[in-house]
């Protein structure tokens, strides 16, 4: 069948393969440690669930102004400033069926052939392939595992070029983890500036820092008015993923263009998951601090229990839910290798060792593996028991 050229530059998510080849495995009955899934393994908080319960019984199930209801873009920005310190007005705030759609369409909007789009690597999967899908072409900067994977301002401005149209931060990064801290971009905002390029900060992961580090967003400083937008979520900070609400700050000409697209492809967001958003932005934060207290203590026991792996080394997350090991000393073609690459890699440790995981080719970093764990510290045992075993039987092996 002929598609478009546009549908065939891009390919199905990575980490929505692994995740559908672990599926197939438990639906066979096997036990697999998982750690693929990029999403918080709490429930969605009660008062969140009751808020849409309510909307449902008062059938607020009714088309919604396709920006989102202005209660919500309201309670958005008035969160965004209590917590991040921004001073948005609803006018420069668009409620998206997600933080990926949101990204969709800010693409969607400014990017086109020609265009150059500065992302950072290792990078979030779906970022290269939305740039190519609206037509730009991605322009990689790599980042140092001995510098926290922390891309510096130097650094982005010796990739830009006169067909530089946007950078995309991401920061806590997934899968790093890596974070820039605040007087870095600050520095990165003022090259966007100079260069007249967009500064697209994704604060998907802003409420999961860790000491020391602190939720930042690019918005509270002076002059990101007229080129930084904002992505933003409820799916991380709350549990929410399956809601599917997000947003978008920015400018409020752009704001109304990405309104005209979504009064044109998706309309509004689920008029109940809007409901249940504007709760999370108006209620009780207390459940965010509970969640993030859990995941300081699994980040201490999957990084401490990589690094007890002979030829594993894994830097310590600044932020998000996810260890980013490094496995090259396992690689190659050497009697001593365990598999040519991390793809292979990856495929033996969910057959032998039943540990599903993502291999770091998908983010732009081959050698590496990318571990989420959003799981019970005793499935993160049982993971770490595994993939000990499946590499020590091999290096006996050898
Ligand atoms: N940005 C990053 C870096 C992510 O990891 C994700 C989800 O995994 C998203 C954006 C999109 O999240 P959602 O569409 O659920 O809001």
């Amino acid at each position: 069948m002929q598609f478009t050229d546009r549908i065939n530059r891009i390919q199905i998510s990575p980490t929505a393969a692994v995740i559908s080849e672990a599926e197939k495995l438990k639906s066979r009955g096997v036990d697999i440690a998982d750690f693929g899934p990029g999403e918080p393994d709490f429930p969605t908080p009660d008062h969140i669930k009751k808020a849409a319960i309510k909307a449902i019984e008062e059938n607020k199930s009714k088309y919604t102004p396709a920006g989102g209801i202005m209660p919500l873009r309201e309670a958005i920005c008035a969160w965004h400033k209590r917590e991040l310190g921004s001073s948005y007005d609803p006018k420069e705030c668009v409620v998206s069926v997600g933080g990926k759609h949101s990204i969709f369409n800010v693409m969607s909007v400014l990017i086109q052939q020609g265009d150059e789009v500065i992302i950072p690597a290792p990078y979030w999967v779906s970022f290269p392939d939305i740039v190519k899908y609206a037509g730009g072409t991605p322009v990689f900067v790599e980042t140092k595992p001995e510098e926290g994977f922390s891309v510096k301002a130097s650094a982005i401005e010796k990739a830009v070029t006169p067909r530089t149209k946007l950078l995309i931060l991401n920061s806590p990064s997934n899968p790093t983890g890596g974070i820039v801290p605040p007087d870095e971009y600050q520095g990165i905002l003022a090259v966007c500036r100079k260069h007249k390029v967009w500064l697209m900060g994704d604060e998907c992961y802003s409420h999961f820092t860790y000491e020391p580090h602190k939720p930042y967003s690019i918005a509270s400083a002076a002059g990101s008015e007229e080129n930084v937008i904002i992505i933003g979520s409820v799916s991380k900070t709350f549990a929410m993923t399956g809601w599917r609400i997000g947003y978008t700050l920015g400018p409020e000409v752009l704001i109304q263009a990405l309104i005209k697209l979504q009064s044109q492809s998706t309309s509004n967001a689920t008029s109940i998951a809007q409901y249940a958003a504007l709760e999370a932005m108006r209620g009780t934060m207390e459940t965010v601090p509970v969640m993030l207290a859990e995941y300081e203590k699994r980040r201490k026991r999957i990084v401490e229990g990589l690094r007890a792996i002979p030829g594993i080394t894994c830097e310590w997350p600044g932020g998000a839910f996810y260890a980013f090991p490094n496995a090259s000393a396992h690689l190659g073609e050497g009697r001593h290798a365990h598999a040519k690459n991390c793809s292979e890699l990856s495929k033996l440790l969910l057959e032998k060792a039943h540990v599903a995981l993502v291999p770091g080719e998908a983010f732009g970093a081959p050698g590496y593996l990318r571990l989420s764990y959003a799981t019970s510290i005793e499935r993160i045992e049982e993971g770490l028991r595994r993939l000990e075993r499946f590499f020590s039987r091999a290096e006996a092996a050898a």
